[in-house]
């Protein structure tokens, strides 16, 4: 399937963050936790008008490493995506209201980092690009057959497939970027990091956060 290309101005900001010096990287891990949050309790409200046969304790969020395949996972089973809502919704990438910010803000940002900003408003689902170099989403929507995949590798565009799932819910699959010489990737598919992350960051949500632990 071709490559579909982000939006304009989607564009912009990627860029921005993938070749951001930010010191606060580690806010991926947060954004992407706060929507799998937001995803289940779309569900959950569901749950409460709608015979869905599901029980707010059967909802959890879970991470788990591959450290051979460099890859941070992290499933929810909320709400999920259509196809459509993966179109509108990963192929925009100013929803958060950060871009608007900026831009309105322009006269008075001069000489301050821009990046600043993304660190105050959270840019979402994004950011993951700042610690990713190729993201797959992973997708079955409430009441769908069909599961899609999600896949991007950042400013070229993204494409989006059919796949099979089984359960409802997401799939986000992070390959995490080689460390280099300056940046320290890698620490991102430790336990004790990710823990600590979810700690600072996390704390405050709702549903359970299970972490598989690596066997060897
Ligand atoms: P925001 O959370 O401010 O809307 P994000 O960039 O974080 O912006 O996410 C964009 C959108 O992508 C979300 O609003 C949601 O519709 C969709 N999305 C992201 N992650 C998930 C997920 N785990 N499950 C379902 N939808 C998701
Ligand atoms: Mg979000």
């Amino acid at each position: 399937m071709a490559k579909k290309q982000f939006k304009a101005e989607s564009k912009r900001l990627l860029d921005l963050m993938i070749n951001s010096i930010y010191t606060h990287k580690e806010i991926f891990l947060r954004e992407i936790i706060s929507n799998a949050s937001d995803a289940i309790d779309k569900l959950y409200y569901l749950t409460l008008t709608e015979n869905t046969g599901i029980s707010r304790e059967d909802f959890y969020i879970r991470l788990a490493v591959d450290k051979d395949a460099r890859s941070l996972t992290i499933t929810d089973n909320g709400i999920g995506m259509t196809k459509d809502e993966m179109e509108n919704n990963l192929g925009t990438i100013a929803r958060s209201g950060s871009l608007q910010f900026k831009e309105e803000n322009a006269d008075k940002m001069e000489g301050k980092d821009e990046i600043d900003i993304i660190g105050q408003f959270g840019v979402g689902f994004y950011s993951a690009f700042m610690v990713a170099s190729k993201i797959q989403v992973i997708s079955k929507g409430y009441g769908q057959d069909q599961a899609y995949m999600w896949e991007s590798t950042g400013v070229d565009g993204y494409s989006i497939t059919e796949c099979d799932k089984d359960d409802v819910g997401t799939q986000i699959i992070l390959y995490i970027k080689e460390d280099t010489e300056d940046e320290k990737y890698g620490e991102y598919l430790q336990e004790y990091k990710i823990k600590g992350l979810i700690k600072k960051y996390s704390d405050y949500i709702r549903y359970p956060i299970k972490m598989n632990v690596e066997k060897h």
